[in-house]
């Protein structure tokens, strides 16, 4: 993702600033100044960076920052990080949606967004991440503007065996939009989504075609489809569109490739339209829950405690869960704890997204497009973890590992001596972040991020 430099830059100048030997009123304003030149260069609007910054400043006592108290500095540190995480969750946050569909009820989900903003794409994203949660999706392709626009939907919904309607002759969009929510009601679907047609600039007509098929649906919620790389132009459009139709939540794409994301997410928080989910790639899975605390948590690299643990828990089987989740509230990080994790993240699927939930795992061991290698560099260090001893394997002290070690573990493994010290300056780079995670309270399968409630409290 893009915006993962986004985070990086902040995450960078908080570092910075940790690094400083006294935290005083100038170190502040460089790290302010620093998330500030990030956010702009993400398009993010000018007052709502102003605004954090100078709400920043009144968090954190300048007078206590002026007497440079030494021994503070940690709090100090924590509590700067904290506001920033704070500041940055108030400017991105949506609200909630006007409706929540309810598995087992039906539902009319109407999409509505403009041409090549990624509407029907984004449709059978929905109702595939609906599906794979045990819901009966079905898609209505109410769409006779664009040629093409059926067979694209129609394509998409037999890949992922969606059941879908639509018609080559019908040219009245009203009419395929109720004969085909009459149909999937019938066949008790409880997610019935309609994609519209796209409107190429705000046409009279087109809006009005959008109202008609909304009268005659009555869908329970209009979901507005817009690309992120409009940057803060989308509060424009997002209001335009509000103003139209009701908007009930909005659905951005895109967020993989602009660096414009951070603005268009703000921009359309700013408008109080609530986003829903992100679109990250074109690919049917490439698509997230919007949720404002993990978001951010893992834009700093605070990693995603509460998506994790979704994963852990769909994943790991169930007997070995506690162990797993005590060692890791206990802190210490062992190399056979890195080798099970590993062996998680290899079971897990698509493995981009898995790793960018965790904290420390971020961009640097899975760059985003270089998944193929990525996996094959953790084939490798497991294959040099095969090498190790019980002793070495299970203890966290990374002294253990002398020189006549590394040889043998290498030799073992049939691995270069580099290769193996390079696992280990990993191993050590991700013992240092779990560290952190000491005393976490682990929370359970669908409970609110651990993290996000620590940063409340
Ligand atoms: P529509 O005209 O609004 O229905 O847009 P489409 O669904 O046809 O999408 C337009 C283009 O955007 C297609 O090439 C999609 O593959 C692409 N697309 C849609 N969503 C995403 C996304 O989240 N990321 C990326 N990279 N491409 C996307």
């Amino acid at each position: 993702m893009v915006l993962a430099q986004l985070g990086g830059s902040i995450s960078r100048a908080l570092q910075q600033m940790s690094n400083a030997t006294i935290i005083d009123e100038k170190v502040l304003n460089e790290c302010l100044n620093e998330i500030t030149r990030a956010l702009l260069q993400a398009d993010v609007q000018f007052k709502l960076v102003r605004d954090m910054t100078t709400n920043i400043k009144k968090i954190v006592n300048l007078d206590d920052l002026a007497a440079g108290h030494n021994k503070r500095r940690i709090i100090q540190q924590d509590f700067i990080s904290l506001a920033v995480f704070n500041e940055l969750c108030k400017i991105l946050d949506p609200g909630k949606p006007s409706f929540t569909p309810k598995k087992g009820k039906p539902s009319v989900v109407m999409f509505v967004g403009l041409q090549g903003s990624g509407k029907t794409t984004t449709c059978t994203k929905y109702a595939y991440y609906h599906q794979k949660k045990g819901w009966k999706p079905a898609l209505v392709c109410a769409d006779t503007f664009r040629a093409g626009a059926f067979d694209q939907l129609k394509q998409n919904a037999t890949k992922a065996k969606i059941p879908f309607y639509g018609s080559y002759t019908e040219s009245d969009p009203v009419k395929i939009a109720v004969d085909g929510v009459d149909t999937f009601k019938k066949e008790n679907c409880d997610l019935i989504i309609v994609d519209t047609s796209g409107r190429h600039k705000q046409e009279a007509a087109l809006f009005e075609e959008m109202r008609q098929v909304a009268e005659a649906t009555k869908p329970d919620l209009v979901i507005f489809v817009m690309d992120s790389s409009i940057g803060q132009a989308a509060f424009d459009q997002a209001q335009a569109f509000k103003q139209s139709v009701a908007v009930g939540a909005v659905i951005v794409t895109k967020m993989d490739g602009h660096a414009k994301g951070g603005g268009a997410l703000s921009a359309v928080a700013a408008t109080k339209s609530p986003v829903i989910f992100i679109g990250t790639g074109e690919h049917m899975d490439e698509f997230e829950v919007f949720d404002v605390k993990p978001f951010v948590s893992r834009l700093l690299g605070m990693g995603d405690w509460s998506g994790f643990m979704d994963k852990i828990h769909e994943v790991v089987p169930m007997d070995q869960q506690p162990e797993l989740l005590q060692k890791l509230s206990e802190g210490h990080f062992t190399l056979r704890i890195m080798y099970e994790q590993f062996q998680n993240i290899l079971k897990m699927g698509p493995i981009g997204q898995v790793f960018s939930m965790l904290p420390g795992f971020s961009a640097e061991l899975m760059p985003k497009g270089r998944e193929k290698e990525s996996q094959a560099k953790i084939k490798r260090y497991m294959t040099m973890m095969d090498s190790m001893t019980n002793e070495e394997l299970d203890s966290s002290n990374p002294k253990l590992m002398t020189d006549s070690r590394i040889m043998r573990i290498a030799r073992g493994s049939g691995r270069q001596v580099h290769e193996v010290m390079e696992m280990m300056e990993e191993y050590k780079r991700l013992a240092k972040i779990w560290s952190k995670m000491k005393g976490l309270k682990i929370p359970k399968k669908g409970e609110m991020s651990a993290l996000s409630r620590n940063m409340n409290a």
